[in-house]
This record gives structure tokens, sequence and C-alpha cells, in this order.
């Protein structure tokens, strides 16, 4: 007898049902179970079914262990195992290791994979003249290619794909049925012979060239100035050269975008570090499946043009992620704008005749393809801020990826609010938050919420029992889900969706304290709330602490001028009698006095970030904005390093609320600006402030309730110095700190948010 037999036999040998939940279909996860099953000496089998991923496989235990931890370390980039359970078998005879026909009995929560960026074997693939896809723009695999933003319904496979109408060729299918290929199931697979193909035309839709010329004459185009529009995975994009300051300022000028920085997308990691200081994080990052832009700290001296980011210390940068970009950067300029081609505040543009009439204005060229996409996914926004990456628009590459639930519980709806609005379901355990749909003021904008409420809600086949909505009455979302029929609507106040949604990301049930710092939220009093400290969990809150109210001068107005609402502070601060400030000069102050001395429309607000916009105004920082809190950014960055004492502040009891006066910071404010200190000094000494002031708070709460947890959310924490300064702090002092990853802290949040407050309310 052979020793090798020997040692077989007597080896335990074991069958295991091994069933993997989570981002497991798409992504190339069979073919890589099939390697490590062949790899580990294993024989059985894997299929596909609507829960996910099973495999049986037979052999030595300590073969199946290593089997089993091969499967959790080595998974492909854009696999997420969430759930991961084994059940013994009886043995049975067989000799190999199968792929198997995917089963689609179950309710489906396998889902649609996200977006992934081209992978580096298809890369190499891409630039090699010899392989059969050589600059072929549409080259993919199971690792790479679209996937969420060309999917109409599950399950998903081509048929459901706008790949359908492309019939593969004999080469391709032959791929396509290989289990041992790279492109075993790769959905959009194609190549020159028949796939999708590129063209370029001018604005008026007249062709200029196709295919290959296409990508030459784009690249002249953009080199001489031109501004492009080119169609992408998850939208058009509106791309210049980043370094030619006269199409970066026309682009500008011709999108009704003054100022607000636009995202960049350059050649390669090397090209990125001569404009931004990276960390080894944010490389990562840069270079993940996902590809978002990395909002990171700008070189002191770059070759950009001044108009990409004015005023900004940071930039929004990307590598290239379709292989269309890559052709381009490599052809073209090596560092191009790109930015989502719509008019301000408006959906991306997704289809070919829409982007010829929305855009015919702005671009001087189209760049056109024929797989169409049926999903608009803006890029997504993500930084690596107190030791972890956080997102903060989420978008393509995320979404639609799950969010795994600490329990189970109803089938759910959150609509969300108004601005930087996402859509939620959730069922089971896991929830499925929509790609950031922009603000819905406008009816354009609505009926790209209509669509992503309805497309989400089939894919995943949720059928909510409940909607959960704002307490604001006049959204278009409270509206649309006001007149749903046959659910139960609840309205959910901004603030605790904020808490909500931090506690659930964060699997914590609560309760905790919430320290929601916030711009404006409908408060259950009518007033605007957003400087709120709120003692709850996912089902109730009690409105612990907040800053007091103060006028708005003019509402929105006011938002869009902070020297408005510092003068509004200041009246109050002042009791009416407002002193002589250099910020009041060129400013129409009488008007406002008198618009604050009869009270007309000046809406009260514990907004903590109009607070950051007076103060801020009033220290002589930009009176008027041209994009969202630009006075409070570049306060923010104009901080000094040396450490002078916060201003004063007082909190009082006033029932059982804790109300957070601001006149004596205002007031020592004022007089630090008219002893002559500068922005740098007033802005430091302001953040000091009110990291101690939210700390002291918090001391306040966790006295009263004993609670030693404490949740951190509202879009004021996107101020990176108020938030790492605060958890810092408060983690210094012995608290638990919860805060968003996943999620935005912004009001990307807050339909995730209803929605769990919904579920709460269900289970009720
Ligand atoms: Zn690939
Ligand atoms: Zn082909
Ligand atoms: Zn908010």
């Amino acid at each position: 007898m052979q020793p090798t037999k020997l040692t077989f036999d007597l080896g335990m040998e074991l069958r295991w049902q091994i069933t993997i939940r989570g981002v497991v279909q798409g992504v190339g996860f069979r073919p890589f179970v099939h390697r490590e099953a062949v790899a580990h000496g294993l024989t059985g089998q894997v299929v596909n079914t609507g829960q996910g991923v099973v495999i049986e496989a037979q052999g030595e235990e300590t073969a199946l262990a290593r089997f089993v931890t091969a499967l959790r370390e080595q998974a492909p980039a854009a696999a997420v195992i969430q759930e991961l359970t084994i059940l013994s078998l009886p043995l049975v005879t067989e000799s190999a290791f199968v792929i198997g026909h995917s089963v689609a009995a179950g309710p489906p929560s396998a889902g649609i994979p996200a977006d992934l960026a081209l992978c580096a074997d298809c890369q190499r693939e891409f630039f090699d003249p010899t392989d059969r896809r050589f600059r072929y723009p549409f080259i993919n695999c199971t690792n790479c290619g679209p996937r969420y933003t060309i999917t109409r319904a599950i399950p998903y496979d081509r048929p459901q794909t706008s790949m359908a109408t492309f019939a593969m060729c004999d080469q391709c299918r032959a791929e396509y049925e290989n289990p041992t290929d790279r492109r075993f199931h790769a959905q959009p697979n194609a190549c020159p012979v028949c796939g999708p193909h590129l063209w370029l035309t001018d604005a008026q839709g007249q062709l200029l060239a196709e295919k290959e010329a296409a990508v030459v004459a784009t690249a002249a185009q953009l080199r001489a100035g031109a501004i492009v529009a080119l169609k992408g995975i998850g939208g058009f994009h509106l791309a210049v050269d980043a370094t030619n300051h006269e199409a970066v300022q026309r682009l500008r000028q011709c999108k009704g975008r003054e100022e607000k920085p636009l995202a960049i997308m350059v050649r390669d990691l090397a090209r990125a570090r001569q404009l931004c200081q990276l960390t080894a994080a944010e490389e990562a990052l840069l270079d993940s499946a996902a590809a978002p832009i990395v909002l990171a700290p700008k070189q002191p001296a770059h070759d950009l043009s001044p108009a990409v980011a004015p005023g900004s210390d940071r930039l929004g940068i990307m590598l290239p992620y379709a292989p269309l970009h890559h052709l381009l950067l490599a052809e073209g300029p090596d560092v191009l704008v790109m930015t989502s081609a719509n008019l301000s505040e408006e959906p991306i543009c997704i289809d070919n005749s829409e982007a010829l009439q929305r855009l015919g204005a702005i671009a001087d060229c189209f760049l056109c393809h024929d797989r169409d996409i049926l999903i608009r996914a803006d890029d997504s926004v993500v930084w690596h801020l107190a030791g972890a990456s956080r997102v903060i628009r989420r978008s393509r590459g995320y979404v639609p990826r799950p969010l795994r639930l600490a329990g189970e519980g109803a089938a759910v709806l959150g609509v969300g609010g108004e601005l930087k609005d996402t859509v939620c379901y959730a069922k089971g355990d896991q929830a499925w938050v929509s790609q950031h749909l922009g603000d819905l003021k406008t009816l354009t904008a609505f009926s790209f919420f209509r669509e992503t409420v309805a497309h989400l809600g089939r894919i995943y086949q949720v059928t909510p029992e409940l909607v959960a909505h704002d307490l604001h009455p006049a959204y278009l979302t409270t509206q649309w889900a006001r007149e749903q029929a046959g659910v139960v609507q609840l309205a959910v106040q901004h603030h605790h969706a904020h808490l909500a949604a931090c506690l659930a990301e964060n699997h914590y049930d609560g309760p905790a304290i919430g320290v929601i710092l916030d711009g404006t939220g409908f408060g259950p009093d009518g007033t605007i709330w957003g400087g709120e400290v709120l003692i709850g969990d996912r089902g109730s809150f009690r409105r612990f602490a907040h800053l007091a109210p103060m006028p708005l001068p003019g509402g929105d107005a006011a938002v869009a001028a902070p020297w408005r609402t510092g003068l509004g502070y200041l009246y109050v601060a002042y009791d009416g009698v407002v002193p002589e400030l250099p910020f009041l000069q060129g400013h129409d102050a009488g008007t406002i006095v008198a618009m604050l001395q009869r009270g007309i429309n000046c809406p009260a607000t514990s907004s903590c970030g109009r607070l950051f916009d007076a103060v801020a105004a009033i220290a002589g920082g930009r009176p008027t904005i041209r994009y969202e809190a630009q006075t409070a950014i570049e306060f923010m960055q104009a901080a000094g390093t040396l450490a002078g004492p916060a201003f004063p502040f007082e909190l009082v009891a006033e029932h059982d609320t804790l109300i957070v006066e601001v006149g004596p910071l205002i007031r020592a404010v004022a007089e630090t600006v008219r002893g002559g200190a500068i922005l740098a000094e007033i802005s430091q000494r302001f953040h000091r402030t009110m990291v101690e002031l939210w700390c002291e708070v918090v001391q306040r709460a966790a006295a009263a309730t004993g609670l030693r947890v404490v949740a951190l959310s509202g879009g004021v924490f996107q101020n990176q110095l108020l938030f790492t300064g605060l958890m810092k702090r408060l983690q210094a002092a012995g608290f638990t700190v919860l805060a968003h990853r996943e999620l935005p802290v912004n009001d990307g949040c807050i339909a995730f948010g209803q929605a769990m407050v919904g579920r709460a309310y269900m289970e009720r």
C-alpha cells in the first residue's frame, strides 16, 4: 500500500455545508470558491441561491478548516461576507469539486453588487497589444465592471441588465460558461466584436468619430481646453483639463458653479501624490474597488488651476475607475476635472439624448456609448478621519451594499428629508440605503426620488408596512409619504432620526446621549432645531439640552448670508443695541435691525450650523456664501495653532431642559474682535469653546441619567476640528463614543434613521 494512500484513509473525512450571506454574487465568488476547494483537495459543489452562496465541501477536517479560513480571508476584493454558517452533512461518493447551477428559490436577499473599478488583471489585458480586448473601453470580468447601474431587476443575471441587447460572440460565451475562467458569469462580459462601442459628437449631435478614433479625438479636444461630456458608469461627467485655468473657469461659468470645489481624476497614484498629501489609508481608499472621491489635504505647491478648489485646503481626488477613464488619462491630460454633468442641484444625466438636450449649452462635445445606464449614481465621497474612513456621500461603488442590522424587524421605508436626500428600505436584518439623491427642492430632482423608491423596492422585493417621513409638512418627501395608502405613516423628528441612525449603524440599541449638531431640522414645537443633546434610543427621545433659540433675519436668506445671522445673534446678545463692528461695513444693517425689532420674517433657531455662521461672520469671515457652509468651512480652515482660552458660555436649567445661552459667547467674540484679534485666533478659541461646551453638556446628561454612551451625528460634524476634538475629549472622559462610518454624518443618514425609528414603532 502506498504511504500517501494510507495517510488519506486514516484522516478524519467530513462533509460540510457552508452557507455564506453578504455580497457574494457577481463578484467572482464561485470561481474563487472553486479554486480554493481544488487547492485544498476537497470535493463537492458551490451554488448561488436567493440567500447567498451555498457550498458543500468534503475532505479532511483540517483541510476543511483551512478552506473556511481562506474563504474568509482571501475573498475577492468586492465581496462582503456578512455571515458564514457551517452544518455537518453525511458523506457522499464523488470525485471532483464543481460549480452547480443557480437555484432561484427563496426570498432574494443576495442582492446586486455595487459597481466595481477596473481590476488589475483587466487593466493588464487592456494595455496589452496582443490581447483581444486591447484598448477596448468596456472590458470587465467577475472582479470588476458595472453592476448596480446597469441592472433592472434581480436575480443579477444578464437578461436583467442593459447588456441584454448585446449577444455574446462565441469567444465571450466560452469564457462566460467556463467555471475556471475569470469571466465565468461576468454579466457585462463583452469584446470589440460583440459589445458596446463609443462615439463622439459635437454639441448638435453630429457624429465626429467612432470607436478608437473617438478616444483619440476626445483626448485631443481635452488637451485643447474643450469641455467634454463623458458618459461613464453612473452618469455623464463634464471633463476639462484641470491644469488649464481658462477651461476650468469656463466650465464653472457654464455650469453656474462659482466656487464650490470641483473633483479631479488623476492618471495614477504617483500623480495623486503630486497634488495631495496622502496617508497610506487615503491611498488604499483611492485604490479600492469602490474608487470614491477622497477628500485629502492639498500639497502646498501644485500645477492645478487655482479655480479647481479655491479657498479649500483639501482636494476631492479620484483614480480612473472605468476603462475609458484610463484611456483618456493616458492619451490626454493626466489630470481632469470630473464633475457630475448637470446644472446645479439637478440629477446627473444618464441618457445620450437627455445629455445633448440638457448639456448642449455647456459641453463642446459628447463622448457617448450604447451601454445604457439604468440607474443614476454620482461618485461617492469619503475621507479618513479620527482613525477611520468615513463616507460623506454614499453612491457609486457603495450602493446598494446592504447594512447588516443588529436584529430582525418589520419591512419599512424611510423617505428622508429634503437636503442630501437618500431613501432606505429595511427588511429582516438588512437595510438598503439608496444612492445620494441630492436636494429635493425641484420637481426634476423629485422625479429621481420616485424612480429610486420604485427601483429599490422592486429589486429587493420589499413591500413596506410603514413609511417614515420627516415632521416638516412642506417637504416633497413628506407629502409623498402621506399619499401612500395602505401603510402606516410615521412622522420622525429630524434629529431623532440622526440619533437612531448613529445607534443602529453601530449595532447599539440604546439608550444613549445623542449630541446632534446640525444645520436645520423641524422641531415638534414649530421652531428650527439643530444644536441638540437628546437622550433616547430608536423608539423615543427627550430633548435634554439645546442651544438657545436665536433669530434668523430673512430665514433662508440668512443661511445664504451669514453676516445677517451674525447681526441677528448680536442683536439678541446686546439686547437690541448692536455695537459697531467691522463686518457690518458695506451692508444694510439698518434694514435687518428693523426686521429684528418688528420680528418680521425672523424664525427662531437653535441650529449649531447657524451659530458657526454667526461667529465666523462677526469675526470677519466670508459675509455671503456661494456653496453650502462655505463661511464655516473657511473659518475652520483659518484656525491658528496658538492655544488661546475658550470663550465663556452659560448653561441655564429651564424646567427639565438645559438651555445653552450663547449671549456671553457672542459678546466675548465681539469684544475680542474689537480688541483687534485676527480670524485665526477667534477660530481656534471658538472651536475649543465648542468642544468644552458640548463635553460639559454631556457630563451633565451623564450625571442626570447614568448613561456613558454618546452618539455624534449631524452635518456640523463634517467640521473635523470639532469632530476629532470632541471625540478625543469624550473618550478621555471615559465615554464610549459612537460615530458614523458607512453612512454620512449629514442628512444622507436621515432615511436610514427614520427606517430604524419606524421599526421600533412597529415593535410596539
Ligand atoms: Zn476585471
Ligand atoms: Zn465578444
Ligand atoms: Zn440633519
